[in-house]
C-alpha cells in the first residue's frame, strides 16, 4: 500500500468581512512593481462596487472579468495565460480567483500554466505538472464545490473533461468570507450546496472510505443537514456553515473519491454542457438504487426548498450521443471503483448506464 501525501492549503482566513484583508495578505508576495497581481473575477460582480471597490489594485495589477456561461475550458486557460504573459513581461506576482468553482478552477489552472510549457490540455490527468505554479489565492463567493481546498482544477478539453491533479494545484492562500455569498440566487445556492452534500454521500458510502475521509465527511454532512433541513438558522449562520461544509466536503473526497452521480454527470456536462451543480442534482435524483438513504434525504431537501429540476434532458439524443456520454462516464474508473467496488464493470454495464441516462 502506498499512501498519498496530500498537499493542503497552507493558509486560510475565515470570517465575515475578511475579504477586507486581501491587501495585507498579498502585498508581501509582490515580486516587484512590474510583476502584477491578476484578479480573475466572476463577471456577475462587474459594476458591483460593494465587492470590486475592495479589490486592492496597485502598480500594474489588473482585473479580468470572466463569464461563467460555460465551465472552464483548456483553450480558455491558454488564452488567458497568453494575455497575462503579454501584459506582464517581468512575471506575475500572483493570480487571485474570486467567484464560484468555475473561477477558482480557472485561477488554479492559469497559475499552473504560467510556469509550465505547452497547453493546458497536456496536463489534464494526474501528476503531470513539472514546475511549481505562481502564487495563487482562492476567494469563494459560492459554497459547495470544495474547489477552494482541492488538489484539482476541472477543465473541459478537446478530448476529455478532466482535472489537472497535482501537488502544485492547491491554493497558497484561501479567504473564506461567507458574506461574499449573500446574493447567490436561491436555485444556484441549492445546486452548488447539493454538490457538497453529494460529495459527502459519495465519499461516506464509497469503498475507498477511511477514517480521514469519514471524519471530514461526517462533519460536512451534519452541516449540510443543518443548512438544508433545519429552520432555526439565521441567514448568516447558514452562509457560515455552508462555507465550512464545502471545505470539509472537499477534504473528505481528497482522501477518497466521488462516485456514481459525478461519473454520470461528467457525461452530461461533456456532451450537453450541463453545469456541475445542477447536473449532479439531475443525476442524483435517479440514484436511489445506489444511495437509498442519501437520495431520500435529497428529495426531502429539494421539496423543502421548492426546487424543480429539469426533466427529459436526454430525450432527444441518438445512440451515438449516448455512446459519447457513456464513454466519458465509464472512463472515470476510480469513481466507479469507489462507488461499486472492484467488480464495478459487471454492475455498471453500458446498457445499464444508457437506461439511467434515458431517465434523465
Ligand atoms: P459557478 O462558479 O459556475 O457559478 C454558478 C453561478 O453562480 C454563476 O452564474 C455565477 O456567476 C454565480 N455566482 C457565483 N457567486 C455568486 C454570488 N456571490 N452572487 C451571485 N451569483 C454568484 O458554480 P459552482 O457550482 O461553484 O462551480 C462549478 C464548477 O466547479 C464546475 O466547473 C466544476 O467542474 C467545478 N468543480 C471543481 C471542483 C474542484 O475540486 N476543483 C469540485 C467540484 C466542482
Ligand atoms: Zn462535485
Amino acid at each position: 500500500m502506498n499512501y498519498k501525501n496530500f498537499p493542503m492549503v497552507p493558509r486560510v482566513v475565515f470570517g465575515r468581512g475578511s475579504f477586507n484583508q486581501l491587501s495585507e495578505l498579498i502585498s508581501p508576495k509582490r515580486l516587484n512593481i512590474n510583476a502584477p497581481f491578476i484578479f480573475l473575477v466572476d463577471d456577475v460582480f462587474k459594476g458591483n462596487a460593494w465587492l470590486t471597490s475592495r479589490i486592492p489594485l496597485a502598480y500594474d495589477d489588473k482585473v479580468i472579468y470572466i463569464s461563467t456561461k460555460d465551465e472552464p475550458k483548456t483553450s480558455q486557460v491558454d488564452s488567458l495565460v497568453e494575455e497575462i504573459i503579454l501584459t506582464s513581461r517581468q512575471g506575475t506576482s500572483g493570480i487571485i480567483g474570486i467567484g464560484g468553482g468555475t473561477l477558482l478552477d480557472l485561477a488554479k489552472a492559469v497559475a499552473i500554466m504560467l510556469t509550465n510549457e505547452g497547453e493546458a490540455k497536456d496536463y489534464q490527468g494526474w501528476d503531470l505538472v513539472k514546475n511549481p505554479s505562481v502564487y495563487h489565492v482562492g476567494i469563494p463567493t459560492l459554497s459547495g464545490t470544495g474547489a477552494e481546498v482541492s488538489r484539482t482544477c476541472v477543465l473541459t478539453g478537446p478530448e476529455k473533461k478532466l482535472g489537472i491533479n497535482s501537488d502544485f494545484t492547491p491554493f497558497d492562500q484561501v479567504i473564506l468570507d461567507p458574506e461574499l455569498t449573500k446574493d447567490v440566487p436561491k436555485n444556484q445556492w441549492f445546486y452548488t450546496g447539493m454538490d457538497c452534500y453529494i460529495h459527502c454521500i459519495e465519499s461516506l458510502t464509497g469503498t475507498y472510505l477511511n477514517a480521514f475521509s469519514q471524519s471530514y465527511g461526517d462533519m460536512a454532512l451534519q452541516l449540510c443537514k443543518q443548512v438544508f433541513l433545519e429552520d432555526n438558522l439565521s441567514d448568516m449562520d447558514s452562509q457560515d456553515k455552508l462555507m465550512m461544509a464545502s471545505w470539509h466536503g472537499g477534504m473528505s473526497i481528497a482522501y477518497s473519491q466521488v462516485g456514481v452521480a459525478h461519473a454520470i454527470s461528467y457525461g452530461l456536462s461533456y456532451l450537453l454542457g450541463t453545469k456541475h451543480g445542477i447536473g449532479n442534482c439531475i443525476v442524483f435524483d435517479h440514484l436511489e438504487e445506489f444511495y437509498p438513504e442519501g437520495v431520500a434525504l435529497f428529495k426531502e431537501m429539494k421539496n423543502k426548498h421548492d426546487i424543480y429540476l429539469p426533466k427529459g434532458i436526454c430525450a432527444h439524443l441518438d445512440d451515438s450521443e449516448f455512446d459519447i456520454m457513456i464513454n466519458i462516464s465509464l472512463s472515470l474508473e476510480p469513481l466507479w471503483e469507489n462507488a461499486l467496488g472492484k467488480g464495478w464493470k459487471k454492475i455498471m454495464t453500458r446498457e445499464k448506464l444508457k437506461q439511467l441516462y434515458k431517465k434523465m
